[in-house]
């Protein structure tokens, strides 16, 4: 594995490279951080104990601030530039024991979430005051993971920007997806609760969230609004059907993937450190094209199903099957793949396991964006030098050098468009774009005929 020339020890891989050992103000800020995640845990030991404003704004103050601050301390006075010193020796970042066990950590909370939430009983009454105030309910544990997501993102995010402060897209994109999270996925759904509306999540539609287009949840009113009537569900399916092939077409998967969307906004987030671990073989992409593909089949099938047997009266499944139906596809995709495998597998598989393996979403704006959009990587192949750093730190899998060394355009439909590869990429050699489709690859002015070749459904032209 390759790495950009590093001067000095290499400290933790969260932290930044350059002297060994942490300075005082970053050891400062490590146990202020450890004060405010010791206020959280005691919160779990004790439910009910710690209650009301004060002990919630001091955890999160102190693990905030606290883990802000260190991460500026760490980054302050170091030159603008990535630095992954240390990411191949970590034990953290190379799967190693603390690797391994932080996965433990990630995994057994999403079993806890999904299964046994009773643990989490204290750690939900700490959040009591700020769901209040938002939400006008009571926290459950959707708003324990949705604060404890949020923090995340933004905690995550503000290290994401001061490690790439460098590079204008990567501050830009990192902003935009802080923003849609706090905003879109934490405080307005909260927002709506308060206001007896559905708690609807704008920045998620199908088939990533397949209910909101489901008969079962449209006739059920799960999401028609008091005020509003069908509004939200009109807006889910236009920003399906219209807005997603739309956006696709002028800017590649990239305005979802890593502006909007919650799932990125974490794997690019909390994520980062191990982005180096996505397996970038032959095989794994093998595997990644017919599993992503398979849960775009099966979630429109499913959803075509589900229509016509509401259309029938539900005579095929009945109404209660026809529910069962959509829960079982939502235990199998939503929890255990999105949650238990997509986040818990961070440390081991890295950042997008869900995004490359498994999210429907990506499947279908990676359809769009391989043969109808403007988007596209492009290569000055004379420039490259062939290290490797392009490859290494692609979140997706994708060998990039092996594009950059031909001098051709990347136009995979797994690419997210982080610009990773570019911001690591010491020649400049790497340029994500947006121009005409017809210039992107050989046939891709023939989209649809191109389409059909990949499907099998015409011979190669
Ligand atoms: S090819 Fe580059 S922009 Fe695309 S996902 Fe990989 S690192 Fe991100
Ligand atoms: S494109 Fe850049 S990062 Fe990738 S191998 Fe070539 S020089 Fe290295």
């Amino acid at each position: 594995m390759s790495a950009l020339i590093q001067i000095g020890k290499p400290k933790a891989a969260l932290s930044v490279g350059g002297a060994a050992g942490l300075s005082a103000h970053e050891k400062a800020a490590v146990a202020v951080t450890v004060i405010g995640a010791a206020i959280f845990l005691a919160s779990f030991a004790a439910p009910g104990r710690l209650s009301g404003w004060p002990p919630l704004l001091a955890m999160m103050v102190l693990f905030g601030g606290g883990a802000s601050s260190y991460f500026w301390f760490a980054y302050r006075g170091t030159p603008p530039g990535i630095k992954n010193n240390a990411l191949a020796t970590s034990g953290l970042t190379a799967r190693g024991a603390a690797g391994w066990l932080l996965g433990v950590v990630f995994t057994s909370f999403y079993v806890l979430l999904y299964w046994h939430a009773e643990p989490l009983e204290g750690g939900i009454r700490l959040l009591d005051p700020l769901a209040l105030a938002l939400s006008h309910k009571p926290a459950n544990q959707w708003f324990l993971y949705g604060f404890l997501y949020t923090l995340a993102v933004l905690v995550m995010g503000f290290r994401m920007m001061l490690r790439y402060r460098h590079n204008r897209y990567q501050l830009i994109r990192t902003t935009s997806v802080m923003f849609f999270q706090l905003g879109f996925a934490f405080l307005l759904p909260n927002l709506l609760k308060a206001l007896n509306e559905p708690e609807f999540y704008f920045t998620y539609f199908w088939p990533l969230k397949p209910e909101v287009l489901l008969p079962w949840s449209i006739d059920g009113g799960w999401y028609t609004s008091t005020r509003f009537g069908m509004s939200f569900i009109y807006i889910a399916a236009g920003m399906t059907f219209l807005a997603t092939p739309v956006m696709t077409w002028l800017y590649g998967k990239r305005w979802y993937c890593s502006f909007v969307c919650g799932c990125g906004g974490l794997a690019e987030t909390l994520g980062d450190p191990w982005r180096q671990l996505s397996d970038n073989s032959e095989t794994a992409w093998k595997i990644e094209r017919w599993m992503i593909h398979s849960v775009l089949a099966l979630i429109t099938l499913l959803t075509a199903f589900l229509w016509v047997n509401a259309a029938g009266g539900n005579k095929i499944l009945g109404a209660d099957g026809s529910l069962l139906f959509s829960r079982t596809y939502g235990f199998f995709i939503g929890a255990m793949f999105s949650g238990v495998i997509g986040v818990g597998f961070y440390p081991l598989m890295g950042s997008r396991v869900w995004c490359r393996f498994g999210c429907p979403m990506a499947a279908y704006l990676g359809l769009l964006q391989r043969f109808f959009s403007r988007f596209r990587i492009t290569t000055n192949g004379g420039q490259c030098i062939s290290c490797g750093n392009c490859s290494t730190y692609c979140e997706m899998g994708i060998d990039v050098r092996a594009y950059a060394q031909r001098g051709e355009n990347i136009v995979r439909a797994s690419c997210v468009g982080c610009g990773v590869c570019a911001a690591v990429c010491p020649r400049g050699v790497l340029k994500l774009e947006n121009g005409k489709v017809g210039d992107r690859f050989a046939g891709a002015d023939r989209p649809v005929r191109a389409f059909l070749e990949a499907l099998g459904l015409r011979p190669p032209s």
